[in-house]
Order: C-alpha cells, then sequence, then structure tokens
C-alpha cells in the first residue's frame, strides 16, 4: 500500500534538496512525478523548488482548493506526487490529496516542510500532515550557534536581533529565519 510521508526539519535542513534527490531518482527511471508548492513561496519565482543549493526544478504552484482538483488527475500516470513547503498547505487540500492518489490509487505522496513558525506553533500544513501521514521523518540540522540540535526556527531582523512579533508567514520581509537550538532560541547570539 501506498503511504503519505511526511519529512520535517528546521531551516536549511535540507528538505528541498532532499526531494530535489528523490525527484531525480524517480526521473531518471523515466517515471513521472508530480510536483507541487505554495504560491505562498515566491522566493526564487512561482512554480519552483529551489533548494539552498542552487538547484531548481518546475513545480505546480497551488493557491486554491480548484488547483488541487485539477491535479486530481491520472492523466500523466504519475507514480509518485512530491510536496515542497506543505507547511503552507491548507489541511482540506492534504485531505483531497491524499484521499485520491494514496487511499483510491495508491500512489505515494512525499510532503516536506517546517514543523513551527518562528513562534513556535505549528502550521496548518504542518498539523494537517502529521495527521494524515503514515510516516513522519525528521530531517535533522545543527543550531547556527552551536553543535545541538536545531529544532526550532528564529526569525532575525537586518541587524540579526530576534524578531518576536509578526505574521507567521513573511516571506519577501527583509526578516531571515535561522535555525536553532532551544538555548539560542531562547537567549539569541550570546
Ligand atoms: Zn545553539
Amino acid at each position: 500500500m501506498a503511504k503519505f510521508k511526511f519529512k520535517y526539519g528546521t531551516m536549511g535542513a535540507g528538505k528541498s534538496q532532499e526531494l530535489l534527490r528523490t525527484l531525480y531518482n524517480y526521473r531518471t527511471r523515466g517515471d513521472n512525478v508530480i510536483v507541487l508548492c505554495s504560491k505562498l513561496d515566491d522566493r526564487y519565482g512561482v512554480g519552483r523548488v529551489t533548494s539552498r543549493t542552487g538547484d531548481h526544478q518546475e513545480a505546480i504552484a497551488i493557491s486554491s482548493m480548484k488547483d488541487i482538483e485539477n491535479i486530481c488527475s491520472l492523466k500523466d500516470n504519475p507514480v509518485c506526487v512530491l510536496i515542497d513547503e506543505v507547511q503552507f498547505f491548507k489541511k482540506e487540500w492534504l485531505e483531497k490529496l491524499k484521499e485520491f492518489f494514496v487511499i483510491e490509487n495508491n500512489i505515494p505522496i512525499i510532503a516536506y516542510g517546517l514543523k513551527t513558525d518562528f513562534q513556535n506553533n505549528l502550521f496548518e500544513g504542518t498539523m494537517a500532515c502529521l495527521t494524515l501521514a503514515e510516516e513522519i521523518k525528521e530531517i535533522e540540522n545543527i543550531c547556527k550557534f552551536c553543535n545541538k540540535k536545531a529544532i526550532m526556527n528564529m526569525r532575525i531582523d537586518e541587524s540579526g536581533k530576534k524578531v518576536k512579533e509578526g505574521k507567521q508567514v513573511d516571506i519577501g520581509g527583509n526578516d531571515k529565519y535561522i535555525a536553532v537550538c532551544h538555548y539560542h532560541y531562547l537567549k539569541g547570539k550570546k
């Protein structure tokens, strides 16, 4: 039976890199893979999965249930569905995708995303993945300031100071995100 797999990690853990490597492996076998991303994330241009190492691939940018319904088709014979930045997906989108691909057509979905936002709250898409996934795996990362495991994402402003308030999603702002351990999440850089 196909599974819905959720692979989560902090900023810069290598999630998109792993997605691209998985995509490459399928494509070298001649398999067709559906790649989805969120229209929210236009850092590198809409409809693209880009890793921090600079690799990129085209993806279908999703912004509504209508987009999801259009994706739910077998016309190109997909063998797998890959989702980048799944934290930005709506619960109902993920439920629909799982029902159509995994349950009804035995096609696996692998979703990659962040666990928590900069205020350490779960994203909607992440919550949905935690409830829908048959398999959950962490892509581990190291704190920006020490050798401990990074488990949180800190938003910093241009001067490197921790940002405490703001919208959950602020892509395109001047703020940046770094992966940190719990100690450095609380204390910032010393
Ligand atoms: Zn640390």
